[in-house]
């Protein structure tokens, strides 16, 4: 209960900053955060199917730290936000690809700091002249009333940094197919660019390679990034399962008789 006092009373107001023993050296050291992030974010075990013998595998569900803040960006923002109300700005720019988690995060932030947010985000050659959609961290972003600004991806790498290759926020089927697949057999849903590629990647060499993992204990970080996943529908539609119209005739009549035709 007294936690639960302290981190309500805590939520987006700005607290002096100590560094934990092993980023003591750094140089700046951050004097402040704004609290922002529900931490600490909880460690469960994780049956993931086919571990080898005595692997034990934990998940920190650091998709956990909050709703429209979700995911590991919320953690750096606590400080570069704290560092922009220090500096006395009025405003956030900032940049990423088109589903971008970091953006989304950033606006929301923005917003509860009572700072405007400018939006530059990457996109297809083909989508820059159109309006971008509501599909996932867009909707958000919009809601809170970020300043969207389109750019093509050649036109970023001519005047920003170099174009993050071409498998970024791309998925194959099979890719998405075991998202689906650990979301059915364990409940937790990854998401499409890193946490599911991550797990992809960790199951794939598990099964090449079961005696380098046998007897490990591995901590899996899911760093959030769920509202990707709407942009990922149209793949994901064949994957999932069927539906059908429930059959009325078979149900059971309410003993009420409300709803009888007859
Ligand atoms: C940005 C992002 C990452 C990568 O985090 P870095 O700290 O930049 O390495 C991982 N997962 C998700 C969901 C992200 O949005």
């Amino acid at each position: 209960m007294a936690l639960t006092t302290a981190s309500t009373l805590e939520f987006l107001s700005k607290k002096p900053y100590t560094p934990p023993s092993w980023a003591s050296h750094l140089n700046p050291l951050p004097s402040h955060v704004f609290s922002l992030a529900h931490l600490p974010t909880p460690i469960h075990k994780w049956n993931l199917p086919n571990l080898p013998p005595n692997t034990h595998l934990y998940l920190k569900r650091d998709d956990l730290s909050g709703m429209q803040l979700s995911g590991n960006k919320v953690r750096k923002l606590e400080f570069l936000m704290a560092d922009a109300v220090a500096q006395g700005a009025d405003c956030i720019i900032t940049i990423g690809g088109i589903q971008s988690n970091h953006c989304r995060a950033t606006a929301v932030a923005a917003k509860y700091l009572n700072l405007d947010c400018y939006l530059i985000l990457r996109t297809s050659k083909a989508l820059v002249d159109q309006d971008p959609g509501l599909t996932g961290n867009l909707l958000v972003e919009r809601l809170v009333g970020a300043h969207v600004q389109l750019i093509s991806k050649e036109e970023y790498a001519k005047i920003g940094s170099v174009a993050k290759g071409l498998g970024y926020a791309m998925n194959t089927s099979e890719e998405l197919n075991f998202v689906r697949e650990i979301a059915a057999t364990t409940g937790v849903v990854l998401d499409p660019v890193y946490s599911g590629k991550a797990a992809y990647g960790l199951v794939k060499d598990i099964s090449e390679s079961p005696k380098k993992w046998e007897g490990r204990k591995i901590l899996f970080i899911h760093t959030g990034g769920l509202l990707g996943l709407f942009d990922k529908v149209d793949q994901i539609a064949p994957l999932v399962g069927k539906w059908h119209r429930m059959d009325v005739n078979e149900s059971v009549p309410r003993q009420d008789g409300i709803g009888k035709m007859f």
